[in-house]
């Protein structure tokens, strides 16, 4: 670490975290080293890294760089990154963080593994309190940016191209193809060999392809790839709404607080190289989120969250109209949540088939009701993936 001693050596369940704030190496007063606020902030990382040590647990080492703190209350509320190898090129990395980590390898002494930088002009909500509306959950945001350092993060430009060290791209994209399955990236190669227009969605979206990611979600877990091209943010997250509230989706709105990864996010990290991150087998699923008994409102509220856009995007395409689409995404919800203890585990089909068939079966209901205006063209996806 070029900026001093670590100013906090924290020693998480298993890897170590030697942290460095600049605030107050250079003693500045504002960030991290606020007279008032500095050390709740300080805790509040030591939060967030306690969590992702949780997860990841590996017993390696990771150094953590808090450049000065911003103060102005504009653009990114936070952001954070970290090195790549530029030899030998091209080919797929996780960066220096996920080798410290991994494997207690420093590749760069005297460098910083993950950097990242504050905004606190933002209206934060520091600790682990429920923010105000107006506030943004500083705990969040951290658990966000830092698993950017570990490596959920793409270096792509617009192009296709990594514009700092060209030809190295990250794990993270080794997995994102085409929604119509077409690759991004040669798997061997790390050339690019899709269409630039694909990177803005035009080849029915992007989606992570892992298989720890997809066992997770039930199908390829969709990626944020906007148009037009989002500097810093397409490609690096998770699309909007899509997974249930992940950490990694582009944004965190004020009043929300996103401190667990989804489980596709927990198989993204097995996926890229986090072999420790606990496997999240359906059986593990369903035991740990599915069996909810009944008056257990937190569990069925999480199952929910976890399930209703997954119903939705399969009965989306059998209405024309989108509000007919998410009464039925309630009312087979309904059906799910009241009914579970009418499922029986089968190592053939997974939990995730059976609320897709109910799901189908209350949507086949409301044809019948109601002679549909379109024709299911697309309706055998959610079939075929049940
Ligand atoms: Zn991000």
């Amino acid at each position: 670490m070029p900026e001093g001693p670590p100013t906090e050596k924290i020693t998480a369940t298993a890897t170590t975290f030697n942290t460095v704030y600049q605030d107050v190496v250079q003693n500045n007063g504002i960030g991290f080293d606020d007279p008032v606020l500095g050390a709740a902030r300080r805790n509040t990382v030591q939060l967030a890294v306690d969590y992702i040590d949780s997860i990841t647990n590996e017993a390696g080492i990771c150094d953590i760089l808090f450049e000065v703190s911003e103060l102005d209350g504009g653009g990114f509320l936070s952001a954070a990154g970290t090195f790549f190898d530029s030899l030998p090129s091209p080919r797929f990395s996780n960066g220096h963080a996920f080798r410290h980590i991994t494997t207690g390898v420093d590749s760069a002494p005297g460098w910083p593994d993950i950097f990242v930088v504050v905004d606190f002009g933002w209206n934060w909500n520091t600790g682990s309190g429920t923010p105000s509306p107006l506030q943004v959950d500083l705990l969040s945001v951290m658990i966000h940016e830092l698993t950017h350092g570990l490596g959920i993060l793409s270096l792509s430009n617009e192009w296709g191209q990594d514009p700092w060290i060209p030809g190295v791209f990250t794990h993270w994209d080794k997995f994102l193809e085409t929604g119509n399955g077409n690759d991004l990236w040669d798997d061997v190669t790390a050339l690019f060999v899709g269409q630039s227009s694909w990177l803005t969605g035009q080849d029915d979206g992007v989606v992570f392809v892992g298989p720890n990611a997809v066992a997770a979600f039930g199908e390829p877990a969709p990626i944020y790839a906007p148009w037009p091209w989002q500097e810093g943010s397409s490609m690096s997250h998770f699309d909007l709404g899509i997974t249930g509230g992940a950490v990694m989706e582009p944004s965190i709105a004020s009043g929300v607080m996103k401190r667990e990864y989804t489980l596709v996010e927990v198989g993204a990290l097995r996926d890229i190289g986090y072999t420790s991150a606990p496997a999240l087998a359906e059986a593990d699923f369903l035991t740990s989120s599915y069996t909810v008994g009944e008056g257990d409102g937190v569990a069925k509220q999480r199952l929910y969250e976890q399930l209703v856009h997954r119903v939705f995007r399969c009965v989306r395409p059998m209405f024309v109209s989108e509000a007919e689409a998410e009464d039925v995404t309630q009312d087979a919800l309904l059906k799910v949540l009241t009914s579970l203890d009418r499922y029986r585990p089968r190592p053939e089909s997974r939990f995730v088939s059976w609320v897709l068939a109910i799901a189908v079966n209350t949507a086949r209901r409301r044809f019948r009701r109601k002679r549909p205006l379109r024709p299911r063209s697309r309706s055998g996806d959610c079939i075929s993936c049940s």
